[in-house]
């Protein structure tokens, strides 16, 4: 079985929206469909990948806009986040206005999800980790065998997520890095929610806000 993905900055904010997918089924998810929904299909369609589901990191404006209207367009269930961000769900309608975006519709995720879930792809499996601290209910995706992170806006190569909103908090984000993310092994290679990807290992080395320190 293999694990395939590609990427697709949707949004002002470039958010890196991803279509996941087993290549033996074709069956796929749709991870943080911010917006951009018509592009977003037609990059599956062209892919031959059927979404089966919506997965969320947070849900913050450019990573969940497009959930509801994709997930009653498609009839598709929305797995994630953790109910820790339900604040943020219902604040989706404020949020598009502040930021000029489109009018989000609110939803009700089918599936909450917890540190330690897994999700089912097709015939590859992703586990869940809740990694609070940029939002408290976000969670990334991580799929075993082709090493692979979906991390939303806890990690970016050479930064971490913004931690100046309600209920964010610089601490517990690097606690979250270090404990959750880093056991995942340095050859992970992650998705960012913004910018280049990287990997675990060269993010230890260099990133400034959660590299090693020498003890
Ligand atoms: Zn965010
Ligand atoms: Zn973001």
């Amino acid at each position: 079985m293999s694990f395939r993905y590609q990427t697709v900055p949707v949004t002002p904010f470039q958010q890196n929206c991803s279509i996941v997918w087993c290549d033996e089924t074709m069956e796929g998810a749709v991870v943080d469909p911010g917006g951009e929904l018509p592009r977003l299909v037609a990059t599956a369609q062209k892919l031959g990948v059927t979404l089966k589901q919506i997965l969320l990191t947070h849900a913050h404006i450019d990573h969940a806009g497009g959930t509801g209207t994709l997930a009653r367009e498609l009839g598709l269930p929305i797995v994630g986040p953790h109910e820790a961000d339900q604040f943020w769900i219902d604040g989706l309608p404020q949020q598009s206005a502040m930021f000029g975006f489109p009018p989000a519709e609110t939803f009700t995720p089918t599936r909450w999800l917890h540190d330690g879930d897994t999700v089912q792809v097709g015939h590859c499996t992703l586990q869940v980790r809740h990694c609070p601290g940029h939002t408290p209910g976000h969670v990334v995706f991580f799929e075993p065998d082709s090493q692979r992170a979906f991390v939303g806006d806890v990690l970016f190569a050479g930064s971490i997520g913004r931690t100046d909103f309600p209920q964010g908090d610089f601490d517990t984000l690097v606690e979250s890095i270090r404990s959750r993310l880093w056991p995942m092994g340095d050859a992970v290679v992650f998705i960012p929610g913004h910018g280049p990807e990287s990997s675990f290992g060269q993010e230890r080395r260099s990133n400034p806000y959660v590299r090693d320190v020498a003890r």
